[in-house]
């Protein structure tokens, strides 16, 4: 797509340098901008407004909706936190859900897991023009989708979980990968959505989702989450990471379990120093642990009595 074209028919409104710039009413008076060298795809799919461009720093970027979800420049960090935190806190990850996940980067992380303990990665994810478009533009996020252990289901998530309640079907952790509350996972940040992710755990499952919100753009807005959280299960942590490409270069993790016993911020297993290596880009025990420690305010405020 030619660029300056692009600039005047789409709603993204690229400035005269083109760049993008992520705004959102949800964090009004400040922007995300990345300098963009190609439009490679826009479509409007059933469910969202999907764009990937190629930016002159960060590689590739999808954005659903206006937002970014990820670049090939800093993917791995989210990848390898949503991923790693509930799989290396759990005794044995065998059955794993991940609801959303289109980019299908969490998938790449799971089977690094196969030689110590996850046999079967089920995949639900609603829109099947963003795995198609990463399996093209984003291919080393996307390259284990057709692994025999993984098994991708085009669905509604929350429709897929409310199913579950008549079945017997269980999992040992359950990952929500989905994109912010505007636009199809409106249903993922209510207290409805924890309740049935607790009924499709076994016993001492663990469950995981990426926050939306930051500590610096809308902390009472996580503080909400996390007391939705808790009055499904009794164990509740929020963690965060390092991701310059989503605005303010934080993100946080909802994590549960009903499992009073795991500490969730420190891992129940660990693999040597030179294994994690050769897995792992930003994941180890010790960014485990320190993933759970906040800023004193942000502490206070979620964690403490205020
Ligand atoms: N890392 C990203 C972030 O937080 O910015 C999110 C990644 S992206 C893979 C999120 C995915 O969730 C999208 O592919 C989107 O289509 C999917 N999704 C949104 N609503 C969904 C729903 N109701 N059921 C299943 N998948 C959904």
């Amino acid at each position: 797509i030619d660029l300056a074209s692009f600039k005047h028919s789409s709603v993204y409104k690229l400035d005269d340098q083109y760049w993008f710039q992520e705004k959102s009413d949800s964090f009004a008076g400040q922007a995300f901008g990345l300098e963009v060298k190609e439009i490679l795809y826009h479509v409007n799919s059933e469910y969202q407004d999907i764009l990937v461009f190629k930016s002159a720093t960060f590689g590739n970027v999808l954005v659903l909706n206006g937002i970014i979800q990820c670049t090939e420049r800093d993917e791995f960090a989210y990848q390898e936190m949503i991923t790693n935190l509930p799989i290396m806190s759990h005794k044995k990850p065998r059955k794993v859900l991940v609801i959303g996940g289109g980019d299908c980067g969490v998938v790449r992380e799971l089977i690094k897991h196969l030689d110590d303990g996850v046999e079967s990665i089920t995949m639900v994810e609603i829109d099947d023009m963003v795995i198609q478009l990463s399996a093209k533009f984003l291919p080393n996020m996307a390259k284990f989708r057709n692994h025999p252990n993984v098994k991708i289901v085009i669905d509604d998530g929350f429709k897929y979980l409310k199913h579950l309640e008549n079945q017997n079907e269980k999992y040992d952790v359950i990952i929500t990968d989905s994109s912010d509350p505007e636009g199809p996972a409106e249903e993922f940040f209510q207290v409805t959505y924890f309740k049935l992710l607790a009924n499709a755990l076994n016993d001492k499952g663990i469950v995981i989702m990426q926050s939306s919100e930051n500590i610096w753009l809308n902390i009472d807005y996580l503080k909400d989450l996390l007391s939705k959280a808790k009055q499904v299960f009794s164990n509740v942590r929020y963690a965060q990471c390092y991701m310059p490409s989503y605005t303010s270069g934080q993100l946080g993790f909802i994590m549960a379990t009903s499992d009073a016993s795991n500490p969730l911020c420190s891992a129940t297993r660990s693999f040597s120093p030179e294994k994690e290596a050769e897995l792992f880009k930003y994941y180890s025990k010790e960014v485990h642990k320190s993933s759970f420690i906040l800023p004193a305010w942000a502490d206070r405020t979620l964690n403490g009595s205020q």
